[in-house]
């Protein structure tokens, strides 16, 4: 798509899985500001079940006027489809993957890999700027935050924690994706190891589109916008922020039930005990253990669990901003 200045353009961008002949579809837009600037790109859906970004995505492709823009904004309204149809939890249905470690993907890899590798040549790559959205998915409570990735290169890294601080979110997680021997496969640390600032933010949860969660959403990108000079207007700033370090996922080991002993938003103590899984007769088979001083982003609210499901994240307290 290459459209003329102050226009607005919707679509679907289409390709075909080689491997099977699929479809593999992404509905998408592109407003084309009437001045110069960057090309920021907005992705909902990257979980398909997580409505809250999916909605934000919509509504901000559908209310940025181009004549007041500079630059180009690009939105992927939802980007794992297959999921969203089958109200499916992180998965695409096709090849069982979290398309966070499908990026940045391969036409003869598996579905999700085609997916990333077709996303990436025809959106991720072109832009300047990008902003994943997640909401939490059907099994998932959460506090809301933004990840702004390190990648070691000072100045995209301070320039993602930037946009990390323009949303308006009271948590702030640093997330080192500079280890060469771990390379990022979400896209958007794939995005900032390529230099280029990129945050991921998370508001919403369990399967249910809650407006005022989508609303945190849209206001955290229309104050990203204003942020990277795309429009006039003020910064919404009304949040202190606490900023995490040393984020943790943990994971089940085992197939079990899982008993969540916090909620979002608790503070922990290193040590303490955050949840247990326990056997289908009710045995304890595993514990889980805060592993610093910090606070819970998310637990999952479902029991059933099995080997590699995220049950409960967490991050260091690296500092307050009590500039508010
Ligand atoms: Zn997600």
């Amino acid at each position: 798509m290459a459209g003329n200045k102050g226009t607005k353009e919707k679509g679907w961008l289409e390709f075909k899985y080689r491997n099977t002949g699929e479809p593999i579809r992404f509905p998408v837009g592109t407003v084309y500001g009437s001045g110069d600037g960057p090309t920021l790109l907005v992705l909902g859906g990257m979980h398909g079940s997580e409505y809250a970004g999916i909605e934000a995505a919509i509504r901000l492709f559908n209310e940025v006027d181009p004549s007041k823009l500079k630059g180009t904004l690009k939105v992927g309204m939802i980007y794992n489809l297959p999921a969203f149809v089958n109200n499916l939890g992180f998965l695409i249905p096709h090849d069982g993957r979290n398309p966070c470690s499908t990026f940045p993907g391969t036409p003869i890899g598996t579905y999700g890999e085609a997916m990333a590798y077709y996303f990436d040549q025809e959106m991720l790559s072109k832009a300047d700027y990008f902003v994943e959205l997640h909401g939490g998915d059907i099994p998932e409570a959460l506090t809301p935050f933004t990840i702004h990735p390190a990648s070691g290169d000072a100045e995209a890294d301070a320039k993602s924690k930037a946009m990390s601080m323009a949303y308006n979110i009271p948590i702030v997680v640093k997330d080192d994706v500079s280890n060469p021997n771990d390379p990022p496969h979400a896209a958007f640390g794939v995005f900032q190891a390529r230099g280029k600032p990129a945050i991921l933010c998370e508001s919403g949860q369990q399967g249910i589109l809650k407006m005022e969660e989508m609303q945190t959403h849209l206001t955290g990108l229309r104050n990203v916008m204003v942020h990277l000079g795309m429009f006039d207007g003020q910064i919404v700033n009304t949040v202190k922020r606490i900023f995490l370090e040393d984020y943790v996922q943990a994971r089940s080991e085992i197939d079990g039930m899982w008993y969540s002993k916090v909620v979002p938003n608790d503070l922990v103590k290193k040590g303490q005990v955050v949840g247990e899984i326990r056997d289908y007769f009710g045995e304890r088979i595993m514990e889980v253990k805060a592993s610093a001083d910090g606070i819970i982003t998310m637990i999952r609210t479902s029991p059933a669990v099995k080997p590699g499901n995220v049950i409960v994240e967490h991050g260091r307290i690296a500092g307050r901003d009590d500039s508010q």
